[in-house]
């Protein structure tokens, strides 16, 4: 297939999921179903008809506005649309053809959609981190059954049992990658909890940690949480100066996750191996 081609269809897919994502982004904090009623407008009820919800073009073609009542439709709708169809093409230009690219499509759909609502409503739905956790246990589980997978790991993880002379016990690095991000999410919760006397991190943090853990390791999963607060410093900062955000807690901590782990899905391998160049390890 040439390359302009899955390029093509890379992006309607994934344009047609932003569509998709743009249902749940409206309707899981709302707790109303994503399948019923069909998209409607939230304002006179109008439901879209076929023609009406082609992703990016209807919205282009009646310039944010309801066909029906004229009422305006949030220009995010467009956004997330064709945010999502440019991700799939960079998740395809780094992973080509391949279990990962399944993968990471599935999970990047479902972080994007957890940015949004997280950003809005400071909360995670339970949905959305189910969703990738269950891609990334498959994902392993394929993987290693038909040797498909080799991005970021190509077999399980053989840790040593203490004690017992050097039996080495096997572990999907999955599995391990869920306990440990999570846990570590959730300790840097509880120590924030006792330092500022306040929520610092909610059990939705915890619980995408653990998530996203289960798609890129334990290891990768902290690395990202390091870049994640590192960014959300950088632009959080600012947000306070210029008073559009009172204090940092105010600041969900969820598109931080999100962003982290964005970079390490694309740079996980040049990331560790700039650092421990950095560091004087390699
Ligand atoms: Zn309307």
């Amino acid at each position: 297939m040439p390359d302009w081609l899955s390029v093509a269809i890379v992006f309607v897919y994934g344009s047609i999921v932003g569509s998709f994502l743009n249902v749940l982004i409206w309707r899981l904090p709302r707790d109303e179903s994503v399948v019923r009623p069909p998209s409607h407008c939230t304002v006179c009820g109008y439901t879209l008809r076929a023609w009406d919800n082609i992703p990016l073009i209807s919205w282009l073609i009646y310039r944010g506005r309801c066909r029906n009542c004229g009422a305006r439709i949030s220009s995010r709708y467009f956004w997330i649309e064709l945010f999502t169809g440019l991700l799939w093409i960079a998740v395809w230009y780094r992973f080509g053809w391949s279990l990962e690219f399944f993968q990471y499509a599935a999970v990047i759909s479902a972080l994007i959609a957890v940015f949004a609502i997280d950003l809005e409503h400071y909360i995670i739905p339970d949905q959305l981190w189910i969703f990738m956790a269950a891609v990334g246990f498959l994902a392993e589980g394929i993987g290693l059954a038909l040797g498909w997978k080799s991005y970021p790991w190509n077999d399980l993880l053989y840790l040593t049992v203490p004690f017992t002379g050097g039996w080495e016990l096997p572990v999907p690095h999955a599995l391990l990658g869920f306990v440990v991000y999570g846990g570590a999410v959730l300790l840097v919760g509880i120590l924030g909890e006792i330092g500022f006397k306040k929520e610092a991190m909610g059990g939705g943090d915890v619980k995408l940690a653990a998530a996203i853990g289960a798609n890129i390791g334990a290891t990768w999963g902290i690395v990202s949480f390091l870049i994640g607060a590192a960014i959300g410093t950088v632009i959080g900062i600012p947000l306070i100066v210029l008073g559009k955000r009172e204090r940092m807690d105010y600041i969900p901590f969820g598109p931080m996750l999100v962003v982290g782990a964005i970079v390490m899905i694309f740079f996980g391998r040049q990331v560790v191996n700039w650092w421990l160049g950095y560091a004087g390890l390699r």
